[in-house]
């Protein structure tokens, strides 16, 4: 393995994918629990790879601005684009810890694999969070304390020791008195407790945009559009 301290290491990986447009990069440790949330089929071929690169890019708000009331065309394409950029840093990030001597798997952005409760390989969101890179927010994402839910991600796996958590979350960052997506979900599936989030009224919803708005992709927008980090982003004053 490189000589390198876990710091380093990550801040080495971050600045080959900050290139490639990636404007959210930390990192940290997998243990058991958290291992055993992933679906069954990556669960033993990661049992050895304790640690987390997580990458975020950033969503146009000026796209997500042409969403009114429904998904549309548009926010699809940029959905799939950001969704295939950081499929492409994951794949580089990965590729970079293999040449520092360690093991990598890059998880896929956006892959259904529980097609009735729509989860992935993992949930980006919880690993997220454990790397400080914000909270669970009211809308069941991942919160960013400056670009809200407007920051999609992807996933590294690795054994090389990296910093857990990758960065320090701001004190007091967290929804606050926030309630702007609560309103805007037209299936009334948000409410002010994180963990009252009513998954089957939002799978539902994504389900009837599909068929209504023919888009054949399960994709919604509406939480996310309306999310700008609630009062964190308000006491950075919107620091980047
Ligand atoms: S994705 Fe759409 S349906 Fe689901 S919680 Fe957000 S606004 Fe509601
Ligand atoms: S819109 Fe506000 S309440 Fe909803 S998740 Fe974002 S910060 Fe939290």
């Amino acid at each position: 393995m490189d000589p390198l301290e876990p710091r380093d290491r990550l801040e080495r990986i971050g600045g080959i994918v900050r290139r490639m447009g990636v404007d959210v990069v930390s990192s940290c440790s997998v243990d058991g629990e958290t291992r055993a949330r992933f679906h069954g089929s990556i669960r033993d071929a990661s049992s050895r790879l304790d640690h987390a690169i997580v990458l975020g890019v950033q969503l146009s708000s000026e796209v997500l601005g042409t969403i009114e009331g429904a998904p549309n065309w548009t926010y699809y394409h940029h959905y799939r684009t950001v969704n295939f950029a950081l499929d492409q840093a994951a794949l580089v990030a990965a590729g970079e810890c293999r040449r520092l001597g360690g093991r990598a798997f890059p998880v896929p952005a956006s892959q259904v694999m529980d097609w009735d409760r729509l989860l992935g390989h993992l949930s980006h969101r919880e690993l997220g969070a454990r790397a400080g890179v914000g909270w669970r927010g009211r809308n069941n994402l991942l919160v960013h304390p400056v670009h809200g839910s407007q920051v999609r991600y992807a996933t590294v796996l690795t054994d090389l020791p990296l910093p857990s958590p990758g960065i320090e979350l701001p004190a007091g960052a967290g929804c606050g008195d926030c309630r702007a997506c609560v309103g805007a979900c037209p299936a009334g599936a948000i409410a002010m407790d994180p963990l009252a989030f009513d998954l089957d009224r939002c799978t539902a919803q994504v389900r009837r945009f599909s068929r209504s708005e023919k888009l054949n992709v399960l994709i919604c927008g509406i939480c996310v559009r309306a999310c700008r980090g609630g009062a964190s982003a308000a006491a950075l004053g919107g620091a980047a």
